[in-house]
């Protein structure tokens, strides 16, 4: 095969797979290899005893701008595929927040206020910090843990505890005294200090797979790409004209891989060593989601809850996600007290919490865990974050470790993706 002009992705992803369709729009001939059957990466669905869901429960929110465009590429239609509903964060019994359906800022500011379960102190603490954070664009003078930044601009009570933290566990999986206060600024620029609709909840009516990762398959196989797998890739040579990949010859290469998985295939090469020292130094954080079926009944009052813990943080209600009736998907987010308990465990102490809050439920007749140990990076303050360029010509990054603006995301890694397509089309 002459393979010339041809392009291989290292990785399916939602990054691999956001670069792969932005590169066979262009009409670029793609190739994809994927180390596993499933796409999807991080972000994919699962066969649970016969059950279609998601190895981690994920929300996607109205400023996942790149991500609905790419959905959009594919030919699907988010209208279809999400749920859309205005911000509204439930801890039943404890906090409420709704941002009510008005022009931005307005909403951010009448949403806060009306806010139940915090005092007026609080809430207007809160409406004058979004206000002085967009004074100064977002950006801090130095970067500090999301705690320090908290306790600096004085947010305390109900809004730091069920606004502000949450937001913070959610976006960045790291906990607030380790989380980077500045790149926690990057996603109150994106969402709450965004258009009306960035902080609209995207809602997913099926399991992840069906959003993006299938329709991507489809798009590419239509626009003459191929995707392989299972197959890991095991060698990535340099040539004269381009790279060869497990035997077959490419104009350029994009590694969309996760940070751990790079030095498989980079270390052989003394040019990478410094972006290897880079990605050496993450450390990374788990997620958990813990499914739990309960009698079909069983509803929540709101697709998305939030849960007061000590363990759990959200509770989903799989029946709006094309799951079936009675299943709730529990979130764990980033290293804590959650570890130690075993899968038994863990499924009784969170029926404890929901029925604490919502009052008494029958028994769940059906549980499993999935615990992604390294669900992603430890988004600590002044992390070192690689580009897409890797110093080597025709070979690039992609990946949401990439996305230096973002935490690790889905945006992230689509944004990354697309970045990388871009490279490569700029690139001869
Ligand atoms: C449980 C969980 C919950 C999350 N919740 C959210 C959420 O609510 N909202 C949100 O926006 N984000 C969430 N995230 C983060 C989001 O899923 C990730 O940031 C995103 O999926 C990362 O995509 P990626 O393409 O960069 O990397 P990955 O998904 O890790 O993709 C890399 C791919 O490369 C493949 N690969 C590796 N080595 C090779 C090789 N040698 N050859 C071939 N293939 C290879 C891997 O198999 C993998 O498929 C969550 C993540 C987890 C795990």
């Amino acid at each position: 095969m002459n393979g010339f002009g041809q392009i291989a992705v290292i990785g399916a992803g939602w990054a691999g797979l956001a670069c792969a369709v932005e590169l066979a729009a262009a009409g670029r001939p793609v190739t994809v290899f994927e180390a596993s059957r499933q796409l999807g990466g991080r972000a994919r669905s699962v066969d649970l005893d016969g059950h279609v869901l998601d190895n981690g429960q994920h929300l996607l929110v109205g400023a996942y701008a790149e991500t609905l465009r790419q959905i959009r590429r594919t030919g699907a239609d988010p209208a279809q595929l999400f749920w859309r509903q205005p911000l509204r964060l439930d801890y039943p019994g404890a906090f409420r927040l709704r941002l009510p359906d008005l022009p931005a800022p307005w909403h951010l500011a009448a949403g806060l206020l009306a806010a139940e379960g915090a005092g007026w102190r609080e809430k207007l603490s809160a409406a004058l910090f979004m206000q002085r954070l967009k004074f100064d664009g977002f950006r801090l003078r130095r970067d500090t843990t999301v705690s320090e930044w908290l306790d600096a601009h004085r947010q305390r009570g109900a809004i730091r505890r069920f606004l502000w933290e949450p937001l913070c566990l959610a976006a960045l999986n790291t906990a607030p005294q380790n989380a980077s206060a500045q790149i926690f600024a990057n996603v109150l620029r994106d969402s709450l200090g965004g258009p009306r609709g960035a902080t609209d909840l995207l809602l997913q009516r099926s399991d992840l797979g069906r959003i993006f990762p299938e329709h991507a398959a489809r798009y590419l196989a239509e626009h003459g790409g191929e995707i392989r797998r299972p197959h890991r890739v095991r060698e990535l040579l340099r040539q004269d004209n381009g790279w060869r990949v497990d035997g077959r010859h490419f104009d350029q290469a994009v590694l969309a891989v996760a940070p751990q998985h790079l030095p498989a295939l980079l270390a052989a090469r003394p040019v990478h060593e410094p972006l290897l020292r880079q990605v050496a130094e993450y450390d990374y954080e788990p997620i958990a989601t813990v499914y739990l079926a309960y009698p079909e009944r069983v509803r929540l009052p709101f697709p998305m809850l939030g849960l007061t813990g000590p363990l759990g943080q959200w509770v989903f209600d799989r029946s709006h996600q094309g799951g079936p009736a009675g299943m709730l998907a529990f979130v764990l987010s980033a290293r804590g007290a959650w570890e130690d308990l075993d899968d038994g465990e863990l499924a009784r102490a969170l029926h404890t919490e929901l029925c604490a809050q919502l009052g008494p439920l029958p028994p769940p007749h059906w549980q499993r865990s999935i615990r992604e140990r390294r669900a992603t990076f430890c988004c600590r303050p002044n992390l070192a974050r690689p580009g897409h360029l890797t110093g080597e010509r025709g070979l690039w990054l992609a990946g949401d470790y990439t996305c230096a603006d973002y935490p690790a995301t889905i945006e992230g890694a689509v944004r990354s993706g697309v970045a990388a397509a871009r490279a490569v089309l700029a690139g001869r």
